[in-house]
């Protein structure tokens, strides 16, 4: 088996990935940073973000792992003391491969059109003031925004940014965008709708920017600046993300144990 190892880069992590090496040499797999099947991600979700857009050209053919050396992710499934128990498991057992939807924009300028995909999310933001930009649905017009900025997130990127500004969780099994905003301004001429909305895998939604201004468009942890956005277009990307589960961990387990943190006492209610 070909596998690749990134690292966030601190001391933990690096002594893991070296760790981890090690193991797979005992057991004959071949590290190949170049065309990997299996990518060990050890750090944190913006570890695993940063090996998303590492092997983003190759995203069909490479399965993800993530160990988290902080707080339990929710892209990582193992701890940094079970790297000895997922090299073994790898040895032994073919992996049951869940795949994750993903969200693209096409981005278009004056001069050119640019595609992006996306594990978490896109932002769109205002630089210099608020962001005012037409959004249309499926090539009508919605709703004239002016704020802060706009959230597109995917199912599994539902618990970063979207979650801070209001938006919903979404099981990662639906194929699925959602809108949220980022502090709107409500008033005669701008109204938006509030609350944010989801769109299935074959609508598509467009942001068309309504004045010159300058805009920040995230994607993921990576950010650009351009004074010449005329519109992006979102959609559920056809491409999916793929993750290599060698034993259960639910999606609903994860949100409780990262957002509610209830002790052993969990059945009783009571919060620790
Ligand atoms: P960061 O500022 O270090 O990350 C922000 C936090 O988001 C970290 O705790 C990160 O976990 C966590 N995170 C990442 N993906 C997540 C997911 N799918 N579900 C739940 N939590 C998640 O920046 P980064 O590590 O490069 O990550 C970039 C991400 O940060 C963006 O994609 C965006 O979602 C998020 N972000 C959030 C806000 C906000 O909530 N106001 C603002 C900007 C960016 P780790 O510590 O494990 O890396
Ligand atoms: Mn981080």
């Amino acid at each position: 088996m070909k596998y690749a190892v990134i690292d966030r880069g601190d001391s933990l992590s690096q002594s893991l990935a070296q760790k981890f090496h090690q193991l797979a040499a005992e057991k004959h797999f071949v590290r190949n940073d170049d065309r990997p099947e299996f990518v060990i991600s050890i750090g944190g979700d913006g570890t695993l973000l940063h090996a998303f857009h590492k092997y983003i050209d190759r995203i069909a053919d490479v399965a993800f792992i993530g160990v988290h050396t902080g707080h339990l992710g929710f892209y990582a499934d193992w701890q940094a003391d079970e790297i000895e128990e997922l090299v073994a498991m790898m040895a032994l057992e073919q992996p049951r491969i869940v795949r994750y939807p993903l969200a693209e924009i096409q981005l278009e300028t004056p001069s050119e059109t640019n595609h992006y995909l996306s594990l978490n999310e896109f932002t769109l933001k205002g630089v210099d003031g608020t962001l005012v930009a037409q959004i249309n649905i499926n090539d009508e017009m919605f709703e004239m925004f002016r704020g802060d900025g706009i959230v597109i997130s995917t199912p599994s990127g539902s618990t970063a940014y979207n979650k801070s500004v209001g938006g919903a969780i979404v099981h990662p099994s639906i194929e699925s965008l959602q809108i949220a905003e980022i502090a709107s301004i409500n008033n005669r001429v701008y109204r938006t709708l509030g609350s944010s909305v989801m769109l299935p895998q074959h609508h598509h939604c467009d942001i068309i920017s309504k004045k010159e201004q300058k805009l920040q468009l995230t994607i993921d942890h990576v950010s650009i600046m351009r004074s010449d956005i005329s519109s992006i277009r979102c959609s559920v990307a056809s491409r999916k993300v793929s993750f290599a589960r060698y034993r259960p961990f639910t999606f609903w387990n994860r949100v409780r144990e990262a957002f509610l943190d209830y002790d052993d006492d969990r059945n009783s209610g009571k919060r620790s």
